[in-house]
């Protein structure tokens, strides 16, 4: 459905929701779900998606992720006496202490976790704030 409100400025509906669609190629016209053009033998869905591709938008939840990653990474929590970790022991979870240093492994972990929960969180706001926008303006 969602597709044929993407393409419904190219690919005029027809009646009772059939979407026609028209070769890229030719111009002949094509069903939706048919893979290859009947006249030209041109790949309609690997045309249809290539579009998409080039359609998306620039991709906010990395940049979200990656900012909720160091917020995350800022407010980590401090282990007793030395206080927080650095990034190199957080980013492998504590993996790479030894002896004495292993009593730090709970807090590297829980230091990783936090910046993986940021991080997740930070990913989803972008797209959030997008929905909120973009909200159809009612009354
Ligand atoms: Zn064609």
């Amino acid at each position: 459905m969602q597709l044929c409100i993407m393409f419904g400025m190219f690919y005029p509906q027809e009646a009772k929701g059939a979407m026609t669609m028209y070769c890229t190629q030719c111009g002949s016209k094509t069903s939706a779900g048919v893979q290859f053009c009947a006249i030209c033998g041109q790949n309609v869905q690997a045309t249809m998606q290539n579009d998409q591709r080039d359609r998306r938008e620039f991709p906010f939840w990395i940049v979200g992720a990656l900012v909720g990653a160091t917020v995350g990474f800022l407010t980590r929590p401090a282990a007793f006496l030395v206080g927080q970790l650095p990034f190199g022991i957080v980013i492998t979870g504590g993996s790479t202490l030894r002896g004495l240093d292993s009593l730090f492994v709970p807090v590297a972990q829980r230091s990783l976790g936090q910046m993986a929960a940021f991080a997740i969180i930070g990913g989803f706001i972008p797209a959030i704030v997008r929905k909120l926008r973009t909200r159809p303006e009612s009354k």
